[in-house]
């Protein structure tokens, strides 16, 4: 696949000074400017000293997430934390005197018990605990219904602080029971997998899944704080993390040309899961993050580059059935799209084409589908036609454009471009999906 692009930008190459600015939004390259070395930042009304020993146990850094109306909320990013003061932090995101726990039924027997008993800790906080199923297919509106109905058998009030344990499925889905239950209560995101904590757990994209389309169902509402524990890591599959690499990627490709850089020279360190380069990885995602979330929270324009390679990538979840790819893995092959079809229009050259290749790779992450996929080219364009991104009718992506760290979010894009890319990736499959 890599000769078959190798040979598809032969030629075609546009230099990036003579389309900087030509359609979009074009990301800014070069490191995120700011919260980088705070000494304090703002929790609640108290000031809170961060103490920011890269390496030791019981340290931990704060990014915060700077939004108007008083909603700021800080990220605590930290390598095990005392469990004093870990529940101390947590109650004090907790504003009436009940808290939810919902995980699921793979979490909990790891992290359920931790965590009760650091927010019930003396004995402020009445807190209840419920266990979902898990899986990416069961973050339905259906289950959703559960968390609802458990809050009503418990009478809980809109004073209620839902806390979200375990990654981008319960996080979301527990953010939107937030969002709704009785028009709005308070949650805090507890993320368990890189992929919650580099990017689910922050920004307030909340949502369920719909038969016919990816988090078609939801709502943006802010969580009280972020809580990262890097040691929860350690339990996750080697799968699961190297999905949630594929979003930390992405924010190099699009915007911070310095972290793919080092991205590039430690990605081994980050498989092989060195706690310093999984915490500066997933600092830095929560940095970036927080930049785009600050200046676009309700996705309006700039915030939408966060989806790079998601609309090929949702399309591949659905089409080849939920849980079947796990979310990086589909965006990965998205990314991977997604660049070839900027480099089939000249958008970028073949130099970053191949980084982009050579990075995901080095991830251990798929970059083409399997001969038995079976998504057909019928398939990718009615998913694609639902994307949340669609405008009028008119399909928005989000490509590579110049060079490394710069993006576009345009509907205007060569069709026939985006279809010769998707009849490449699905030339080798079966292609037998039908739709609803
Ligand atoms: P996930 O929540 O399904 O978690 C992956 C698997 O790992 C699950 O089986 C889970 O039980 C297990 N697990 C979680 N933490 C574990 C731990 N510490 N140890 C052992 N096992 C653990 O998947 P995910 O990749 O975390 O999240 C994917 C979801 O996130 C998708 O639904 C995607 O749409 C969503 N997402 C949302 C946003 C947003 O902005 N809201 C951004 C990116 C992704």
């Amino acid at each position: 696949k890599r000769e078959m692009v190798r040979g598809l930008v032969a030629g075609a190459f546009i230099a990036a000074s003579s389309i900087a600015g030509a359609c979009g939004f074009v990301g800014s390259s070069g490191p995120s400017p700011v919260h980088k070395s705070r000494a304090f930042v703002k929790v609640g009304n108290e000031m809170e000293k961060v103490r920011r020993n890269m390496s030791g146990e019981g340290e931990y850094d704060v990014v915060k997430v700077d939004l108007d109306d008083g909603r700021d909320y800080p990220i605590y990013i930290g390598a095990g934390f005392d469990p004093k003061e870990a529940g101390e932090m947590l109650r004090s995101h907790v504003k009436g005197k009940r808290a939810l726990i919902v995980t699921s039924d793979k979490i909990a027997p790891f992290y359920l018990d931790q965590y009760e008993a650091m927010l019930k800790e003396g004995g402020d906080v009445q807190v209840d605990t419920l266990v979902l199923p898990d899986g990416e297919e069961k973050k339905t509106i259906d289950v959703l219904g559960l968390i609802l109905d458990k809050c009503l058998e418990l009478g809980l009030d809109r004073k209620v602080t839902f806390v979200a344990l375990g990654g981008g499925v319960i996080g979301d889905m527990v953010g939107f029971a937030a969002a709704i239950y009785q028009r709005g209560v308070n949650f805090i995101q507890v993320p368990t997998t890189v992929m919650a904590m580099v990017d689910s757990s922050v920004g307030g994209k909340t949502g369920v899944n719909h038969p016919r389309g990816k988090n078609m169902i939801g709502a943006f509402h802010q969580p009280q704080c972020v809580f990262i524990d890097t040691n929860s890591l350690k339990t996750l599959p080697d799968r699961e993390l190297q999905s949630g690499v594929a979003e930390v990627i992405k924010y190099g490709l699009i915007r911070d040309a310095d972290f793919f850089q080092w991205q590039e020279q430690n990605m081994d360190r980050i498989l092989a899961r060195d706690p310093t380069a999984l915490r500066y990885a997933i600092k830095r995602s929560c940095e970036n993050k927080a930049e785009v979330v600050k200046a676009d929270e309700l996705e309006a324009g700039v915030r939408a580059t966060l989806n790079l390679g998601h609309t090929f990538g949702h399309a591949i979840e659905n089409g080849s059935g939920y849980g079947t790819w796990l979310h990086g893995e589909a965006v990965a092959i998205g990314t991977a799209m997604a660049a070839t079809m900027s480099a089939r229009m000249g958008w970028i050259d073949e130099p970053l084409l191949k980084r982009t290749y050579d990075i995901l790779m080095k991830a251990n992450l798929p970059v083409e589908l399997p001969p038995d996929s079976p998504m057909n080219k019928e398939t990718f364009l009615k998913l694609m036609s639902v994307d949340k991104k669609v405008a009028d009718g008119q399909l928005r992506l989000i490509l590579l454009k110049g060079d490394l760290g710069n993006c576009v979010f345009t509907g205007e894009f060569d069709e026939e471009a985006m279809k010769a890319t998707i009849d490449d990736f699905v030339a080798e499959c079966a292609g037998q999906t039908q739709l609803a």
